[in-house]
């Protein structure tokens, strides 16, 4: 689905100006938050398990650290480009100051496929990549987390190198860490919870209820699969979920009318969230093209995978039966979808506010880290809830009261805060 010609940075700058537009930013905030901060480029060598020796390109972006350290996840991905990881670190600024925790935003990435990568190869690049930029991370300067094809272990191999390399325990350097080695509970639901929190309250809003609530989800990593964990417990239903399969290095749906079985999927589906093609069309499942998720009729559209799903060519596709759009991924849509989806009449959660439980929790588990003090996972979920669920009516307020969609007032909040942290500082 390549649609208009995307990139996710363009694509940011071009929503913030928008938004600096209507806020009336002076020129010099414009050009303070328009771009990152600090960017760091660099090679990983890597002796790969057959003794030759690989680089792969390693990059984290400090786009703002006005309100907080910088904060945000490396992803591992083949096409990772420094322009997505540009607009990733940009939202992750918006995020922070959307749901109002005092963090900026950064991110980081390597060019790489997990897939033919050993895991001695790929602790080799966890621990490459930290060594690159020791320097210029840490818990009071940036803080990074896991994000697309990394995972707690991949946070616990960082954690690991920057504590070998300072000399001491700094458990609050990193998020994401397994639980029992400073990690908090409730942490690898967070994002999926978080998004379902942003929907039951977008559903109460329009006088719908859970329970009678079906939905079509574009991914099966870890977002996904606990965004329909909590959307099944809440009585819904989801109907279709897609999945990337690496082997025909494309993705397929897979559709039940009576909705799908999450523990059966997730007993076919590997550590990327890849689902068996074959598995699933013995158990029952029609197999259908990837990008069918977005045509069903269903109430609740959540892409939950990468950026530019919605475009200009997909969004006229999405069914006149779907009343919410509920953003997992970041940076899902572009502005000419966006545009249709308004038209459309559908209420778009945006992502850095609906995909911002990840980073509240991040948050949680720093100051669990930070006190050596872990709270229950009753405890970090419901302080999860209580911070989307406000964070939800904030801008769904500002949306009705200024009859602007949610993105923008989403984005004007975050900007409002982000701005008056630098003049504050007297930066700008
Ligand atoms: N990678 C996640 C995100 O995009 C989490 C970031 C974090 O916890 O710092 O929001």
């Amino acid at each position: 689905m390549s649609g208009e010609s995307f990139n996710p940075y363009r694509m940011a700058q071009q929503q913030f100006d928008g938004v600096a537009e209507q806020l009336g930013l002076d020129q010099a905030t414009r050009n303070l938050l328009r771009v990152p901060d600090r960017e760091m480029h660099f090679n990983i060598p890597i002796r790969m398990d057959d003794g030759s020796y690989q680089v792969f390109r390693g990059f984290r972006i400090q786009h703002n650290d006005a309100r907080g350290p910088c904060k945000g996840g490396i992803r591992f991905h083949p096409q990772e480009t420094v322009d997505t990881v540009r607009a990733l670190s940009m939202w992750m600024t918006w995020k922070t100051a959307v749901v109002d925790i005092p963090l900026g935003g950064g991110k980081g990435g390597v060019i790489c496929d997990p897939h033919n990568l050993s895991m001695r190869e790929q602790e080799a690049l966890c621990r490459g990549w930290v060594r690159k930029i020791v320097q210029y991370v840490g818990p009071e300067r940036d803080v990074p987390a896991p994000d697309v094809m990394t995972s707690g272990q991949h946070m616990l191999w960082m954690l690991d190198e920057y504590e070998q390399l300072v000399g001491h325990k700094a458990p609050g350097f990193i998020t994401g860490k397994p639980i029992g080695l400073g990690g908090s509970l409730g942490r690898t639901e967070a994002t999926g919870f978080g998004v379902i929190y942003a929907v039951r309250e977008a559903l109460g809003e329009q006088g719908l209820r859970m329970e009678h609530t079906t939905a079509s989800v574009q991914g099966f990593g870890n977002v996904a699969q606990h965004a329909i964990e909590l959307l099944h417990s809440y009585g819904g239903k989801v109907l279709c979920v897609s999945s990337w399969d690496q082997k025909e290095q494309s993705a397929f749906c897979f559709r039940r009318k009576d909705g799908v079985d999450l523990k059966q999927l997730r007993s076919m589906t590997n550590s990327y969230g890849e689902i068996s093609r074959a598995k699933a069309a013995d158990a029952g499942y029609e197999v259908l093209p990837g990008d069918d998720w977005i045509t069903q009729e269903v109430d609740v559209l959540i892409p939950a995978a990468m950026e530019n799903q919605i475009n200009r060519d997909t969004a006229p596709l999405i069914s006149g039966s779907v009343k919410i759009i509920a953003e997992g991924a970041n940076g899902p849509t572009t502005p000419p979808g966006d545009a249709i989806v308004h038209e459309k009449g559908i209420w778009l959660i945006p992502d850095f506010l609906a995909n911002a439980g990840g980073v509240t929790c991040s948050y949680f588990e720093q100051v669990q880290s930070n006190q050596n003090y872990f709270w229950t996972r009753d405890e970090v979920i419901s302080k999860l809830d209580t911070k989307m669920t406000d964070a939800y009516y904030a801008v769904s307020q500002m949306a009705r009261r200024r009859n602007i969609p949610m993105r923008d007032a989403a984005y004007m909040i975050a900007i409002a805060r982000v701005a008056e942290a630098c003049k504050m500082r007297g930066w700008v």
